[in-house]
């Protein structure tokens, strides 16, 4: 068993140095590993540490552009992993983005140009809170799953990235939405999420899932192997994971 498209992969970006690998770096892996399909998906615009910028956009296009030409035994796609920034569901999926990339992923993070005061206080502080010492912690989990649910209800995306992660939230909840929403759920392969027992809670519902590699290096492109240890050991039915050759 492999995967055989890899959604979830960031590259070297002008002015930070979160991700290690070039594009064509990652691309030659790709072909390497038998990968029929990539996507380039940094982090989103409002992303304060590692986000691309607009005017990349452009360049990153061309590069990538060229490089479908260079290796035709390959697709590689422009993708972004995009931001959830208010209580209400908004992102930083903009004109710009809608417009340009081949495919949006989305997710939280921290350390995001928040649409208000209230979303950075009660993503930042009263999520701390509740995780540190239970402060109001069924209210936050409330608040958290409404804010990715909302997410998905009113924007374009194709999957919703490590579902969840850092945050108390009703997985069956967001589940629930995604199957609504045709997003797909992403079982990363960098961090533990979705968990097994976040498989099994999600498998009531009638919902696809993707397993990516979430790489910042060109090694672990097309890494599959903690993820699908983790939906076997859920139980899952293999076939609801798109990306996975049997
Ligand atoms: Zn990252
Ligand atoms: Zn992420």
């Amino acid at each position: 068993m492999k995967i055989n498209r890899d959604y979830h992969v960031h590259s070297i970006l002008p002015r930070t140095n979160h991700a290690k690998s070039s594009i064509e770096e990652i691309v030659l892996e790709a072909i390497d590993k038998g990968l029929k399909e990539i996507a380039i998906s940094n982090h989103g615009l409002s992303h304060v540490r590692y986000g691309f910028r607009k005017e990349y956009i452009p360049q990153l296009k061309a590069e990538i552009k060229a490089l479908n030409k260079k290796y035709p035994q390959i697709k590689i796609l422009f993708g972004v992993e995009a931001n959830i920034l208010s209580l209400t569901g908004e992102t930083d999926i903009e004109k710009e983005i809608l417009e340009n990339c081949d495919v949006i992923l989305c997710g939280y993070h921290l350390f995001v140009r928040y649409k208000r005061f209230t979303d950075f206080f009660n993503f930042v502080i009263l999520n701390w809170l509740a995780k540190t010492l239970g402060f109001r912690k069924e209210k936050q989990r409330k608040i958290n799953t409404q804010a990715i649910v909302e997410a998905m209800n009113k924007n374009k995306m194709y999957l919703l990235t490590h579902p969840g992660r850092r945050l108390i939230y009703d997985i069956e909840e967001i589940a629930k939405a995604a199957s609504k929403n045709n997003v797909l759920l992403e079982i990363n392969n960098n961090c533990n999420s979705l968990s097994v027992e976040e498989i099994k809670l999600c498998e009531k519902y009638d919902v696809k899932y993707m397993i990516n590699s979430d790489s910042h290096i060109k090694d672990t492109v097309g890494s599959f192997e903690f993820g699908l240890k983790r939906a076997i050991d859920a139980g899952l039915n293999l076939e609801k994971i798109v990306n996975l050759e049997q």
